[in-house]
């Protein structure tokens, strides 16, 4: 394992807090990487069929007309309170949703393996009261057994991250304020899939946590961790022989970790395609004795 001091950049002023995801391009981009990710690597065909998955994302995101948001006085509210705007175990799902799935899952029949196409098949025909039911299964704690099969949850997961993302590009950056809880999303409350230290002016070397939901981030200092707050008990893992780019950052006080995509290392690292293309290094801090502090919702199991 390979220990390196962290050096610590405070936010300048002009660092916006808070990194709206871009419609435009998030899904696009994620997409590309996980093409690029699976040339050579073990797992190509799994990572290639999430890159089609991330492109009917996109496609799906790009058909999406604006959503209705919550009423700016509930926002105003829930901002006043120190709570996130688009909870997502509490806001009303736009129906929305389901559409994007079935959008998915059209996208993704004609080329899909046998083995997925018995769930797509079965999803696209499922009434819409049992995906509800999946969508609390991955949104609502506590919320009852799903019955969900093997590879359904990711999918699903799959569609309300493009509603959310949606829905967190129309709020006002602005308005936003980093919650108490450092690791919780401030548009919309779920966990953070992981962190990435960024390139570009007025962000060089700040660290944002990247949201498993809706693909905002928001600024965290660098050298503490992300989960308990502690800072001595901090270290940095990597596979050996690997770029560097993605790392793992391992809390001894609360014994969690959660990578960290270092641009610098290569500009087009993806917190959520390198996550997946990094599960030896998982392996490898759970073995440790670590447990993750955020989901990937595209690795999300029939469990949950
Ligand atoms: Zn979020
Ligand atoms: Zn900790």
């Amino acid at each position: 394992m390979d220990t390196k001091p962290i050096t610590f950049n405070p936010p300048t002023e002009e660092a916006p807090t808070i990194l709206l995801p871009v419609v435009a391009s998030l899904f696009a981009d994620r997409a590309e990487r996980f093409s690029t990710l699976a040339e050579g690597h073990s797992l190509a065909d799994w990572l290639r069929f999430l890159g089609d998955v991330t492109r009917a994302q996109h496609a799906a995101l790009q058909q999406l007309p604006p959503l209705e948001l919550p009423p700016a006085a509930t926002i105003e509210q829930a901002l006043t309170h120190g709570m996130p705007p688009l909870n997502a175990s509490a806001l009303t799902r736009p129906a929305a949703w389901r559409d994007a799935l079935h959008q998915i899952v059209d996208a993704l029949l004609p080329g899909a393996p046998t083995q997925t196409r018995d769930i797509l098949t079965t999803l696209r025909a499922a009434p819409d009261a049992r995906l509800e039911t999946l969508a609390d299964a991955l949104l609502k704690e506590g919320a009852p057994d799903s019955d969900a099969a093997a590879g359904e949850l990711p999918l699903v997961a799959a569609a309300l991250q493009v509603v959310w993302t949606r829905l967190a590009s129309q709020l006002d950056a602005s308005q936003l304020k980093p919650l108490e809880t450092p690791n919780v999303c401030p548009c919309c409350g779920s966990l953070p899939v992981g962190s990435v230290v960024r390139l570009g002016e007025a962000v060089n070397n700040l660290r944002y946590l990247h949201c498993s939901l809706c693909n905002s981030e928001w600024n965290v200092a660098r050298a503490t961790c992300t989960t308990c707050g502690d800072e001595k008990g901090l270290a940095v893992q990597q596979i050996e022989g690997s770029s560097g780019s993605m790392r793992a950052e391992t809390c001894d006080s609360c014994k969690s970790y959660l990578k960290i995509a270092y641009q610098e290392k290569d500009p087009k690292v993806d917190p959520v395609a390198d996550d997946l293309a990094t599960l030896a290094l998982d392996l490898l801090v759970d073995d440790a004795g670590f447990s993750r502090s955020g989901p990937n919702l595209l690795l999300v199991n029939a469990a949950g």
